[in-house]
């Protein structure tokens, strides 16, 4: 076991992370990545590259019924890319996979936030028995990231969308503010309907043919050759800043903050403050907050008094959790104890598709080398 160090710069630090790497000044790997892509922002309050670019959808799509397609989680970044798109005038269809584990404030701000920009909203149900048989082998196969069905479903909705309303342009709420820091390790993509079978296979055997998952090729191959929507990232093209955006979402539509990314979901609140850091050593809030100091939002020491709060916050707020995931898999509250008790595992030691695991990780690589290079 290697001696703990942590980054001098950010706050990445080697605790279960077989990936991170320390220079001789005792800046990582991450932070050290992220500086080099780091983009040349607009000022506070210049939103004319943002606004360019809507004029150009909004010109585009003149004789459409919609302008564009956005995915709604109820995050902030997807929130916030709704606020821009009203405030700019597009018309916007959203897409919200309603898997049962929203919390009762992702239901109200979603609902909130798209009356007030008039987002026609698609609130997609999954087969409930069949979605709770798959989670349910997920949480059996103990592997890190249980939200992969759900993130499937959203993956596969967005695509069939993209036909069946013939939209040209996908608002994509990923950014760089947020989220120039990701650890690396302890997922695996959601694109790879291989591994989703062959988990599914093996510890329950029962169809899930009415879950309309996408296809490894389909995400992999299909539409990048298609080319027929056009993603775009609006949070890059402006300073989008945490505070801001919390402010501006609050002033217009009295949206609310979750406390912590990825707690507008009982899964995924439960996978952070639990599930990854007890099970799999792994601490996200390491890489949220690393990425607000490298982008200059808050200190180091301010990372640091962060994430020496409790991960949970509160032990009735994780009880509650636990209970209702229970409840949701269909399973005693012993049973799901008993489920938690299990020793992890790893999405190695299940079936993947060649071209997930292999073929397109080595692309992106590729093209994340050419990208640095240029800059
Ligand atoms: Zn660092």
């Amino acid at each position: 076991m290697s001696e703990y160090q942590i980054c001098k710069r950010c706050v990445m630090d080697n605790v279960g992370d077989p990936n991170i790497v320390f220079d001789e000044n005792g800046y990582c790997n991450y932070c050290s990545t992220a500086l080099a892509l780091k983009p040349n922002y607009p000022e506070k309050g210049d939103l004319s590259k943002v606004k360019a670019l809507f004029d150009t959808i909004k010109e585009a799509c003149k004789d459409d019924p919609y302008d564009c397609l956005v995915g709604v989680s109820g995050g902030l970044d997807s929130s916030y890319i709704i606020y821009l798109g009203h405030k700019f005038g597009l018309r916007m269809l959203g897409i919200h996979i309603d898997d049962g584990l929203d919390t009762e404030l992702a239901k109200q701000n979603i609902k909130n936030l798209c009356k007030k920009a008039q987002v026609e909203l698609i609130n997609l149900q999954p087969d409930p028995e069949q979605y709770r048989d798959l989670t349910l082998s997920f949480f059996k196969a103990g592997v890190p990231n249980l939200a992969i069905p759900q993130d499937n479903l959203i993956l596969g909705a967005l695509t069939k969308a993209v036909k069946d309303y013939r939209l040209k342009y996908l608002l994509h709420g990923s950014n760089y503010s947020m989220e120039c820091i990701l650890q690396e390790g302890n997922s695996y993509t959601a694109a790879d309907d291989v591994h989703i079978r062959g988990i599914q296979k093996k510890f329950s055997g029962k169809p899930i043919d009415k879950l309309p998952l996408t296809t490894t090729f389909e995400n992999s191959i299909l539409k990048r050759l298609r080319k027929d929507v056009i993603r775009v990232k609006p949070l890059n093209l402006m300073d989008y800043r945490f505070d801001n955006a919390l402010q501006e979402l609050y002033d217009f539509c009295g949206y609310e903050y979750y406390g912590a990314k990825h707690h507008e979901s009982v899964l995924t609140r439960f996978m952070q403050c639990w599930y990854l850091p007890e099970k799999f050593a792994a601490d996200k809030r390491k890489s949220h907050l690393s990425s607000l100091v490298i982008t200059g939002q808050i200190s180091r020491e301010e990372a640091l008094d962060r994430l020496a709060q409790p991960k949970y916050p509160s032990e009735e707020m994780k009880e509650a959790d636990f209970n209702t995931l229970a409840s949701f898999l269909g399973i005693s509250r012993g049973e799901f104890d008993e489920l938690l008790s299990q020793p992890p595992h790893s999405h190695d030691e299940y079936p993947k598709s060649v071209l997930s695991n292999k073929i397109v990780p080595f692309l992106l690589k590729i093209r994340d080398a050419l990208c640095v290079r240029r800059r």
